[in-house]
């Protein structure tokens, strides 16, 4: 993850709290997370665009022990096809399933903005 670029706090997350996807100029391409040089085709052309921080869980699984307890740990697909490792939050862990449907909530910590996601209901 040494290309990351942490010059900003809420690196993922836009003024507007939308999550930032990196996104090529040279082949179109979007991946998260953003990046200074293109994993697919290594452009340095790359810019930002936000994600419409809807998804479906990709696959899950309930993690014992957190600082607050039980947590939910995933990887959420988004509308824009890049998967991101996430927690699932708002949400009772057995009542969830592959390819639920979920929404973008950014929750602050320490350190910043971190994009979590709870299911959606629409
Ligand atoms: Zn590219």
């Amino acid at each position: 993850m040494d290309d990351v670029d942490t010059s900003g706090q809420a690196e993922w997350r836009s003024s507007e709290g939308a999550l930032q996807l990196g996104h090529c100029r040279t082949c179109d391409q979007v991946h998260y997370y953003p990046r200074r040089v293109c994993p697919f085709c290594f452009s340095a052309d790359v810019g930002r665009k936000a994600s419409s921080g809807r998804g479906t869980i990709y696959s899950y699984s309930l993690t014992g022990r957190g600082p607050q307890g039980p947590y939910v740990i995933a990887y959420v697909t988004l509308e824009e096809g890049v998967s991101i490792l996430t927690n699932i939050v708002e949400a009772e862990p057995d009542r969830l399933a592959i390819d639920q449907r979920v929404e973008l909530i950014f929750q602050q910590v320490e350190n910043g903005w971190v994009p979590f996601f709870r299911p959606r209901h629409d």
